[in-house]
C-alpha cells in the first residue's frame, strides 16, 4: 500500500506538456499514488497511455465533464493554445459511447468520468446536454463495472434527484466518488447512504468552509485529491499544483477531524484502494 493516493488529479494536462514525468516520479518517490481524471476525449485518451507506462501507482479515468458539453469553454492549462485545442472547444463535444468503451477496458481505468452537472454558467440547453452525457457515462459505468467519478458544482439537488431516478445504473457496494464535495451535510448525507466516498483538496488548507461537512462525513468515506493543476494548497498557493503536495491536504483533513496526520494516510489510502479497485491487477 502507498503512503497516499490522490485520487483526482490531471497531470496529462497541457499544463505538464514539458514535465508531467518528473512531476509523476516525485509523487511515486514520495509514495504517493495517483488517478489522472479524463475530462474529455483527448485528456482521457492521455491519461490512459501514461497510466499504461508505470507497472503501478498511475491509474486513470475516462470522461466527458459537464463544461466540456458546452461550445464555449476553454482553458488552457488543460488543453494548451494550439489550434487543434482551440477548434474542439469551440464546438463542444458529445459523448461517443463506443470511443469511451473502448478506453474504458484498459486495466487502469479505475472510474468513469469526470461526469456530472454543473451549473455555474447556465446556458438555455445546458441541463439538457450534461443531463445526456452524464446518463451515457452513468450506462458506461455500469457495464464496465467501473465507479463513477462525478464532478458537481452547483447543482447537488439535481444530482441526488438524477442519481435516485436512474440508481439501477449505479455500480454496487462502490458506486463512485464525488470529487471535491461543496454540497451541504444533509445532501452528504444522502449520498454516503447511497454508497458514494468524497474526495477533498487544498482548500481544506486555506479555508474552513469545508470543516463541518467533513466532520459531518467522517474518515471512512472521505479520500484525498488535489485536482492539480488547479487550487494548489498552502504552502503552494496560487502555484502550479500537483500530486506529491496532497500530503498537505492529508495535514488539514487531519487538523479538522483531530486525528494524527499517519491515520488520515493510511485510512484514506485503504478508502481509495477500495473505492477504485486500484489493486485489480
Ligand atoms: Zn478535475
Amino acid at each position: 500500500m502507498p503512503r497516499l493516493v490522490d485520487v483526482h488529479t490531471h497531470v496529462q494536462f497541457a499544463a505538464y506538456a514539458a514535465d508531467y514525468k518528473e512531476v509523476i516520479n516525485r509523487a511515486l518517490d514520495d509514495d504517493t499514488w495517483l488517478v489522472n481524471i479524463g475530462t474529455q476525449r483527448d485528456t482521457s485518451a492521455k491519461a490512459v497511455e501514461i497510466a499504461g507506462t508505470y507497472p503501478v501507482g498511475v491509474y486513470a479515468t475516462v470522461g466527458l465533464h459537464p463544461i466540456h458539453t458546452e461550445q464555449s469553454y476553454h482553458d488552457s492549462k488543460e488543453l494548451g493554445d494550439g489550434e487543434a485545442a482551440r477548434s474542439f472547444t469551440s464546438r463542444g463535444e458529445e459523448f461517443n459511447f463506443d470511443y469511451y468503451f473502448k478506453l474504458g477496458q484498459d486495466e487502469k481505468v479505475v472510474a468513469i468520468g469526470e461526469c456530472g452537472l454543473d451549473y455555474y454558467r447556465l446556458d438555455k440547453d445546458t441541463k439538457a446536454r450534461q443531463e445526456k452525457a452524464f446518463t451515457s457515462q452513468m450506462e458506461l459505468s455500469k457495464k464496465l463495472g467501473k465507479p463513477l467519478m462525478i464532478h458537481c458544482r452547483s447543482a447537488f439537488p439535481d444530482l441526488i434527484n438524477f442519481l435516485n431516478r436512474e440508481s439501477d445504473k449505479l455500480v454496487s457496494l462502490y458506486p463512485g466518488v464525488i470529487h471535491f464535495f461543496s454540497g451541504d451535510i444533509k445532501e452528504a448525507a444522502v449520498l454516503r447512504e447511497m454508497g458514494f466516498y468524497f474526495s477533498f483538496g487544498g482548500v481544506t488548507t486555506f479555508t474552513h468552509d469545508y470543516d463541518a461537512v467533513i466532520k459531518s462525513i467522517g474518515l471512512e468515506r472521505i479520500l484525498l485529491e488535489t485536482d492539480a493543476p488547479y487550487v494548489a494548497p498552502v504552502p503552494y498557493r496560487g502555484k502550479r499544483n500537483e500530486p506529491s503536495y496532497v500530503k498537505y491536504v492529508a495535514g488539514a483533513v487531519a487538523g479538522i477531524l483531530g486525528v494524527e496526520e499517519r491515520t488520515v494516510a493510511e485510512e484514506t489510502t485503504r478508502n481509495a484502494i477500495e473505492a477504485l479497485s486500484l489493486t485489480r491487477p
